[in-house]
């Protein structure tokens, strides 16, 4: 059994990190417990350029200060990977991978989104020997190589942008003739010579040398005739799913998974809470992120202390 805590955050990413900043201000003992690298998304993101005050900043240093701010009011930083959250009404268990356990009278879920797998023959046992879902960690291993970059939203068109500085290629597999990504990004892809966009297409699946990616084959959508491109590297990005099992059993997600949340992010169980990506909203952005951080641990705050 490990401690209690007024209020204990899943997940330190932006939203995590955020929740934690308000919390200890306040004055409530708070944790954040994480799975992973303090940071979220913004570990695998290069550049941020939306952050209001800052023009552009590479993401891990926005982490980098944000993690620091998080546990300067004495939140504490737990690592663990949760597996299940119960509710017992005044109070809330959450119950680690190894058995660790905490209560807690508040539960703030900012456990954000995971990378969508592709579902292609070959695909799970090349994780990490080619296929990559973070360009970022991974791009400087492909550097003066070709590589695949599948999907045609932000995340997608953004790493091929971010790839294409490295690579000596970069395919853009997108399954329709249009992007579902900003027009701004749009633009700014058109500027890449080294980025061939294959529209209508599909991957079908992975190819290996035994060792590594060698190739990728996929299928057009209108002839489903079949074609191999020959790459070093794979990167999915065909969205996102929100990491949220662990909560499943208490009826807060929408059929996608998402938290559903109210105006103060409390879900219908008291003492519940969602912010950041995780949650069923219509802007997933760092901003966004931080706001619901914010909402809800103030939130939380008023309801321990019956303000
Ligand atoms: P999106 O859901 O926006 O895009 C997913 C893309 O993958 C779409 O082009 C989709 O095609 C395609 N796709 C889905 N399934 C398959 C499949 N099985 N095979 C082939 N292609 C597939 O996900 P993102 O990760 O890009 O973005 C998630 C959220 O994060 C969005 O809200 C986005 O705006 C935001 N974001 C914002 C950024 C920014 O503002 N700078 C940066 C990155 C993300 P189709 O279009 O046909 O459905």
């Amino acid at each position: 059994m490990g401690r209690s805590y007024d209020l204990l955050v899943i997940g330190a990413g932006p939203a995590g990190m955020t929740a934690a900043i308000y919390g200890s201000r306040a004055g409530l003992t708070t944790a954040m417990i994480e799975a992973g690298a303090p940071g979220g998304k913004l570990l695998k993101t290069a550049e941020i350029a939306n952050w209001p005050g800052i023009k552009e900043t590479p993401g891990a240093q926005l982490a980098y200060e944000m993690f620091e701010h998080s546990t300067a009011f004495g939140a504490a930083y737990l690592y663990g990977n949760v597996v299940q959250v119960e509710d017992h009404g005044e109070w809330k268990k959450v119950i680690c991978e190894d058995g660790t356990s905490y209560e807690a009278k508040a539960v703030i879920v900012a456990t954000g989104t995971r990378e969508r797998m592709m579902h292609i023959p070959n695909e799970e046992a090349n994780i990490g020997k080619g296929i990559s879902f973070c360009a970022v960690c991974d791009g400087a291993f492909f550097k003066g190589k070709e590589v695949a970059v599948i999907g045609g939203g932000n995340s997608a068109l953004e790493e091929a942008m971010y790839l294409a500085q490295m690579a000596k290629k970069v395919y853009l597999l997108i399954r329709r003739d249009v992007f579902r990504a900003d027009t701004i990004i749009q633009e700014e892809l058109a500027k890449y010579d080294n980025i061939q966009v294959l529209r209508k297409v599909v991957p079908s699946e992975v190819i290996d040398d035994g060792n590594r990616v060698s190739a990728l084959v996929y299928e057009d959508v209108d002839t489903h005739e079949k074609h191999t491109l020959e790459v070093a590297g794979i990167f999915p990005y065909i969205g996102l799913d929100p990491v949220t099992e662990f909560v499943k059993e208490l009826g807060v997600c929408d059929e996608n998974g998402y938290l559903l949340t109210d105006a103060n992010k409390e879900t219908k169980v008291k003492g519940l809470y969602g912010a950041g990506d995780v949650c069923a909203k219509n802007l997933r952005q760092v901003v966004t992120a931080v706001s619901d951080g914010a909402i809800a641990a103030q939130h939380a705050f008023h309801q321990i202390k019956g303000i």
